[in-house]
C-alpha cells in the first residue's frame, strides 16, 4: 500500500552538549557529544517544524541565557547553527512555518519556539502545566520563560495520535513518559520513513535494550513508549530517528541536505 507522503524533511543544524552519558540513559558510562535538532517538513499544506532546539540569543551569550548550565553541558553553540538562520540558509522567512510541533517542553527543544507568533502549536497533553510545575528531580531541565514567552500563542493540546493533514503522511504519536506529554512524529516520505522520537528515547542502546532516562517523568510510561516505538519501527518501515543520539546524527543527513 503506497501512502500519500511529504514533500521534504530536513535535520536543522544544531548546536551540541557533551555530557555524562549517564544523563540519557540509567547506567550508561562515558561521555558523549549530542546534537539538539529541530527538525523541518514541507507538505503541500504547510511548512511544518518539530522542536525547536535552543534559544538563538545563547549563541552569542550563552551564560546570559543559560547560567551555569552552559559550561556544565559544554555548549558549542555557531551564529549558523542558530534556528532563524538555519532557516534562512534554506530560503525560508520564519514566518513561514505554519505549524510547530514541539515533541514536549525541556529547554534544548523549547529554545525558538517565540519564533513564531503566527503559527499553529502542537504539544502533548499535560506538557505545558507540567513545565510550570514539574517534579523536583526533573525541574532544570525546563525554561518557563520559553514557554512564558508563548502564552497567547495558538496551542493545541494533543491528548491521543494525531494525524496532522488528514492523509497519513505526518502523523504525531502519543509516546508519553519522558513528561507527560512527549510526542513523537512518523514522516512518510516518497523515499523512506521516519519516527523522529524527540527525548522519548535518547540513545539507541536505550531503544533495542528498552532502558528509560533517569529523569523521565514517568519511567513505566516511559518504557511503554519506546516498547511503542519499536512497534511502530516494523509496521511502518520506518527509520527510527533518535533526537539526541550521535550515531544518527553522524549517519543521517542534516541541512542543508534533506531527504525527499
Ligand atoms: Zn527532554
Amino acid at each position: 500500500m503506497s501512502h500519500p507522503t511529504v514533500k521534504r524533511l530536513w535535520a536543522l543544524d544544531s548546536p551540541t552538549f557533551t555530557l555524562d552519558n549517564a544523563i540519557l540513559m540509567v547506567g550508561a558510562t562515558g561521555t558523549a557529544t549530542v546534537p539538539m535538532p529541530a527538525y523541518l517538513i514541507e507538505h503541500s499544506k504547510g511548512l511544518v517544524l518539530f522542536d525547536t532546539g535552543l534559544v538563538p540569543a545563547a549563541a552569542d551569550d550563552p551564560e546570559a541565557v543559560y547560567g551555569p548550565l552552559a559550561q556544565f553541558l559544554g555548549l558549542q553553540f555557531s551564529p549558523e547553527q542558530r534556528l532563524d538562520n538555519q532557516l534562512q540558509a534554506l530560503g525560508y522567512k520564519v514566518s513561514d512555518v505554519t505549524h510547530v510541533v514541539a515533541s514536549h517542553t525541556h529547554f534544548d527543544h523549547s529554545g525558538g519556539l517565540y519564533l513564531f507568533p503566527e503559527a499553529k502549536f502542537y504539544v502533548g497533553t499535560g506538557d505545558l502545566r507540567y513545565a510550570m510545575w514539574p517534579d523536583p528531580a526533573g525541574a532544570a531541565f525546563f525554561r518557563r520563560e520559553d514557554i512564558e514567552l508563548t502564552r497567547s500563542y495558538n496551542w493545541t493540546q494533543i491528548p491521543t495520535d494525531h494525524d496532522l493533514f488528514g492523509d497519513g503522511s505526518l502523523v504525531i504519536l502519543h509516546t508519553p513518559g519522558h513528561t507527560p506529554g512527549e510526542l513523537s512524529l512518523l514522516v512518510r516520505l516518497p523515499s523512506r520513513n521516519f519516527i523522529l522520537t524527540g527525548d522519548t528515547v535518547h540513545l539507541r542502546q536505550a531503544l533495542e535494550e528498552e532502558i528509560p532516562m533517569p529523569y523521565d517523568a514517568n519511567t513505566e510510561l516511559s518504557i511503554r513508549s519506546i516498547q511503542r516505538l519499536k512497534l511502530l519501527r516494523e509496521s511502518a518501515d520506518a527509520t527510527v530517528w533518535i533526537s539526541h543520539d550521535p550515531d544518527d546524527w553522524a549517519e543521517l543527513e542534516h541541512a542543508p541536505k534533506c531527504y525527499e
